[in-house]
């Protein structure tokens, strides 16, 4: 099977190869691989909506084949649910991680928030190669550490605390994310869709 991923997220694309390895005919590609594929303004107000734009993008440029879009993000109970669908640029257009989780930080210390609760959450679009559209949805609970710790991941992951962890998501590393992630819960979803079709 043909799949493309409409994302240039190098940290989603890595996990999506191991959330994918067991597809033994699987070719996979990204919009990385049209070198004259331009994105459109992620404008919508929700996650789905943001995911159906990325999806039906890349669709247009490459019909007939599996496509798959998705929107993730962090809401922060304590900051009545942002950064959401802005996650990606919380601190500015070009953001990058370490500066969006300082903004995050600074967020939860100007005025001191005690509820450092939160959860991501992951709306994915799958276009089948007759043109079906495909929904599924994930999330993952957990808490805001007070500080970055570990290497690994991408994101958010170094100030993320699952729910029942005391690691953040860049100390437990893939093996763990591959398996508990909002991201891995949406993609197992379409992989027990996938067998009954
Ligand atoms: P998107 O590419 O527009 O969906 O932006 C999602 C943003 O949410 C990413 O750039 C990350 O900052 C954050 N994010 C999504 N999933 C994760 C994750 O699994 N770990 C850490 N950060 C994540």
């Amino acid at each position: 099977m043909e799949l493309w991923l409409a994302t240039s997220n190098k940290g989603k694309v890595s996990e999506y190869k191991i959330g994918l390895r067991d597809l033994t005919d699987l070719k996979l590609f990204t919009q990385n691989d049209i070198p004259s594929f331009t994105p459109r303004p992620e404008d919508g107000k929700t996650f789905l909506e943001n995911a159906q734009i990325k999806a039906r993008t890349l669709k247009a440029v490459k019909p007939g084949v599996w496509i798959l879009g998705e929107d993730s993000g962090l809401e922060v109970e304590g900051l009545n649910n942002l950064p959401g669908i802005h996650t990606a640029r919380y601190a500015g257009p070009k953001a990058s991680d370490n500066e969006n989780i300082a903004k995050l930080l600074k967020m939860m210390t100007i005025r001191p928030i005690q509820n450092r609760r939160a959860r991501f959450v992951c709306s994915t679009v799958v276009f089948t190669p007759t043109g079906e559209e495909w929904h599924f949805e994930g999330a993952l609970s957990g808490n805001i550490a007070t500080k970055p710790s570990g290497q690994m991941g991408f994101g958010y992951d170094p100030v993320f605390v699952p729910e029942g962890q005391t690691q953040t998501l860049a100390e437990l590393g893939p093996g763990y994310k591959s398996q508990n992630t909002h991201r891995a819960i949406a993609l197992k979803a379409f992989l027990e869709k996938l067998k009954s079709v």
